[in-house]
């Protein structure tokens, strides 16, 4: 046994459960180990050569991925004499992994330029480039392991922060929040003039419901959202929430033709929405989405756009939503109350189904769920409707109210962490991912800065005018 595990401390990491040791003479890493060690390149780099023969030279191996897709996004490599190339890597045990995975029918693989391998028994053909590393660690594979247990594998190493990260930690720290401060309200009143700019063609309600739905989308299904919002006037011409649900079902494509014999219960439910849905098909018949518009893969029960659209018909079925946040708004709100203040707002339901289930699919649950968990509450806050109580405001000649929504802005506790914030914190603060921010808008900020710069950029910040701004900046005596 390697010595570090045969102290006690050593045994009280074992029996943690935490961690994955491998024996010496252990022959093949988990994936997850295989991954760390690109991130970090624990690799002889010189010796690097891809399966058919030109050397490999990685600029930057790209950042982890933890959502769908390819492992690391954003790498840059150079292959032999060509270019260097700015693109996705894909990590793999084994070379028939390609084709076994599905990567090569997978659009969200058509950006990898290399895919890493632990070992290649034969040649793959008609993927990407392929560079085999099973004889290239720079250590044996218990020592890659154990330096996994002991370091976080998946933080973003020091040599790979930004080159803004040096000048930012410079700063100090009420310098960094006051930055990341006026990012924020760069973030707020562009979302604000969004809005203006919307409500100019559609109206101030419009406006918001396209605002509320396309928040609902999450990620992944914002734009079929919106177009959902955008037919509103033409579906929600009924207070019933379950005749809405028929319809805004039926339009977006989401309402299944059958469940299984297991769900009495959703059998019921779904025969009382399509018992709607079939009266009234004809009349929406020009305004049906495919179900491919939407983005199901790899969703959160939670998040999946049936329950969204749930929520949708009961806001738009009581009718009073805008005229609540206006309400809202114009209230005293303590900070410790702002979240749940406005949950409260925007909390529907019950709903007979949907507290129950999560999904059409899905067995009833033990308890029932609200529609909208508190996590979203922030998200549709900094958002949508801050942006929009504020511009409102403003377009009334009220400056105390728009003033009043900009501090609330500013005091909103931080919202749920994401893959964007966790990789900015790193590269760009220089903190560990796991240490948060400490407020939503400290979170809008830094995304705008990775939207301002880094999106312009590549992963080693070529050209990138941040670094020299804040030095100018802390030069000129603000910092
Ligand atoms: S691209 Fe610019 S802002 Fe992004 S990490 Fe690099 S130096 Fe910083």
């Amino acid at each position: 046994m390697h010595p570090v595990w045969s102290s006690f401390y050593g045994q009280w990491r074992l029996r943690s459960g935490g961690l994955t040791v491998l024996r010496e003479n252990q022959d093949c890493p988990p994936e997850r180990l295989l991954q760390s060690i690109w991130l970090h390149q624990r690799l002889c780099r010189e010796r690097l050569k891809t399966v058919d023969g030109r050397e490999v030279r990685v600029l930057h191996p790209g950042f982890h991925n933890r959502e769908g897709g390819p492992d690391f996004k954003g790498a840059v490599i150079q292959l032999g004499d060509g270019p260097a190339e700015t693109g996705d890597v894909e990590v793999d045990l084994q070379a028939s992994a390609w084709k076994g995975h599905g990567h090569d029918r997978n659009p969200a693989f058509g950006r990898v330029i290399l895919h890493v391998l632990w070992e290649s028994p034969r040649a793959p053909g008609g993927g990407p480039p392929t560079v085999v590393i099973r004889e290239a660690l720079d250590a044996p594979l218990g020592e890659l392991s154990l330096w996994l247990g002991s370091e976080s594998g998946f933080d973003l190493p020091a040599d790979l922060r930004g080159k803004c990260c040096a000048p930012l930690s410079q700063l100090a720290e009420t310098e960094v929040t006051g930055l990341l401060h006026q990012a924020a309200r760069v973030r707020l009143l562009s979302k604000a003039a969004r809005f203006q700019a919307r409500a100019r063609q559609a109206g101030w309600e419009q406006s918001l419901w396209e605002g509320l739905f396309r928040a609902l989308g999450y990620k992944h299904n914002v734009w079929p959202m919106q177009r959902l919002a955008e037919l509103r006037p033409r579906w929600t011409e009924s207070a019933e929430p379950l005749t809405l649900q028929a319809r805004l079902f039926g339009i977006s494509g989401l309402l299944p033709a059958e469940l299984s014999r297991a769900h009495k219960g959703a059998d019921l439910y779904l025969r009382r929405i399509w018992d709607c849905w079939w009266r009234e098909r004809d009349q929406f018949g020009d305004c049906l989405l495919p179900r491919s518009v939407w983005r199901l893969h790899g969703l959160r029960p939670a998040n999946h756009p049936q329950r969204r659209l749930a929520l949708g018909a009961h806001w738009s079925g009581a009718n009073r939503l805008p005229a609540d946040l206006e309400n809202w708004c114009v209230r005293e709100v303590p900070r410790s109350e702002l979240v749940h203040s406005l949950a409260a707002v925007l909390q529907a339901g019950p709903d007979p189904f949907w507290s129950w289930h999560w999904t059409f699919r899905s067995s009833r649950l033990s308890r029932p769920q609200p529609l909208l968990g508190v996590t979203r509450v922030t998200d549709l806050a900094v958002n949508v409707v801050l942006p929009w109580l504020l511009i409102r405001a403003e377009e009334g000649g009220n400056a105390p109210l728009a003033r009043r929504i900009e501090a609330r802005y500013f005091d909103w506790p931080a919202g749920e962490d994401n893959a964007v914030l966790r990789l900015a914190r790193q590269r760009l603060l220089g903190v560990s991912a796991r240490k948060g921010l400490p407020g939503a808008a400290a979170q809008q900020g830094l995304i705008q800065l990775v939207r301002d710069f880094c999106d312009h950029s590549n992963a080693v910040c070529e050209a990138c005018k941040l670094p020299a701004l804040v030095r100018d900046w802390k030069g000129a005596g603000r910092g």
